[in-house]
């Protein structure tokens, strides 16, 4: 029964230098940059568990502390500070750290008023009423309800306040009851007190900068993704008529020449009517992919209408009714097969050119009166 424990314990300690190295990745180096550069996110398990640790480590030289001074109770004060903070790592792995919050809350202060009333202020326990200020931030976040989380913290925040003040006039009007005759071991200890208070508020400060890194990385992507998604087509993966509006804009803003292919799949209705509207969502797939393969790099396509697609090309309109020219031929030989049956697909295209003392309007009017006069004389052509 004791050996689990132990072994239970000892694994945590293990876990927790594990991660201090560089967890899996191996090495320090890589884990660090990769938090600084925002794409490793400590775990809030993690983080706690370490810091828990960290903090039952602090109290664990402060038995010996209180040993050397002579004060027994507070040599067994910390030694139940040990033993509480380790109860805390079973608690933080099943995420209950609403509880390890409000015993750090009390301890913490706890603790510095009774080192000063034992020891007196010289020591400097009192600076972990100050270093301990942004954990209680750090842990209103991982709370259940973040914004009561953050005015506990603030009551908390200027509860340390208020002690570190109230310890301060205490010690100054009052002897401690304990006193060693050593003004170097006095400096020590408060050197140990400082650095263990300048290093958790480093540690925090970093934990604080890279969560934010992480959250601003995440919320970049997120975006994109978002940009992406309100911009193309779903069915076909072509942008969609708002997006291509803006490339029609950027295009009519610049001096280059342009033209456009308005597009229509023939007898699509009939298609549909006879062959049912998922054989009509197939075909639209294989038309977008079609017309992908026969774009160049520069240009743009959009899903303009139910079946009608247009596209923007950087070339003059000879260049850009070969483009057409292509997309037809490879539309007309796609092998579209729907339940076994061979379905056969066609489109018209018409294509015209951006006159710089034109509008975007009229160039794309022209474009689809093109296509009305290739529907007109026959379908399955390009008209420019
Ligand atoms: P035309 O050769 O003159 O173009 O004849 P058409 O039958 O293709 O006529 P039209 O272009 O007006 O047909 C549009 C049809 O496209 C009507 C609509 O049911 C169908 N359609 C529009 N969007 C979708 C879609 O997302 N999926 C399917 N399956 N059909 C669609
Ligand atoms: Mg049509
Ligand atoms: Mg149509």
């Amino acid at each position: 029964m004791y050996n689990k424990y132990y072994l239970y314990y000892f694994k945590n300690v293990c876990y927790t230098i594990n991660i201090l190295i560089g967890g899996e990745r191996g090495k320090l180096i890589s884990a660090v940059s990769g938090i600084i550069n925002g794409t490793v996110k400590i775990s809030d398990r993690k983080k706690y568990s370490t810091i828990t640790v960290a903090i039952a480590c602090v109290h664990m030289l402060l038995i010996l502390i209180f040993r050397t001074i002579g004060s027994v109770p507070m040599t067994i004060y910390n030694v139940c500070s040990v033993v509480g903070y380790l109860m805390c790592l079973p608690l933080i792995r099943r995420n209950a750290l609403s509880w390890v919050f409000a015993y750090i809350c009390v301890e913490v202060p706890l603790h510095s008023f009774l080192a000063i009333y034992t020891a007196g202020w010289n020591y400097g326990f009192a600076m972990y009423l100050i270093a301990i200020v942004p954990v209680g931030f750090d842990m209103s976040f991982a709370l259940k309800n973040p914004v009561r989380g953050i005015k506990i913290s603030m009551i908390f925040g200027l509860f340390s306040f208020v002690t570190f003040i109230s310890c301060r006039m205490f010690s100054y009007y009052n002897m401690p009851l304990y006193s060693v005759d050593n003004e170097f071991f006095v400096q020590i200890v408060f050197f140990f007190n400082m650095l263990c208070t300048f290093l958790l508020l480093l540690v925090y400060s970093f934990i604080f900068a890279s969560e934010i890194n992480v959250a601003q990385t995440v919320l970049r992507k997120k975006n994109s993704e978002l940009a992406n998604l309100a911009s193309k087509d779903a069915l076909t993966g072509f942008y969609n008529r708002r997006k291509m509006h803006e490339y029609l804009v950027c295009a009519a803003e610049g001096k280059e020449v342009f033209s456009l292919i308005m597009s229509d799949i023939d007898n699509f209705k009939k298609l549909n009517d006879t062959y049912g509207h998922d054989c009509g969502d197939e075909a639209l797939k294989a038309v977008s992919d079609a017309c992908r393969s026969c774009i160049s790099d520069g240009d743009r396509i959009c899903r303009w209408g139910g079946e009608e697609f247009l596209i923007l090309t950087n070339r003059p309109l000879n260049a850009a009714a070969d483009t057409a020219e292509k997309i037809r031929s490879a539309v007309e030989h796609c092998n579209l097969t729907f339940n076994g049956i061979d379905i056969k697909i066609t489109m018209t295209l018409g294509v015209s050119e951006f006159d710089p003392s034109s509008t975007i309007d009229k160039v794309i009017t022209a474009a689809d009166q093109k296509l009305y006069i290739g529907k007109n004389s026959g379908k399955n052509r390009v008209v420019k």
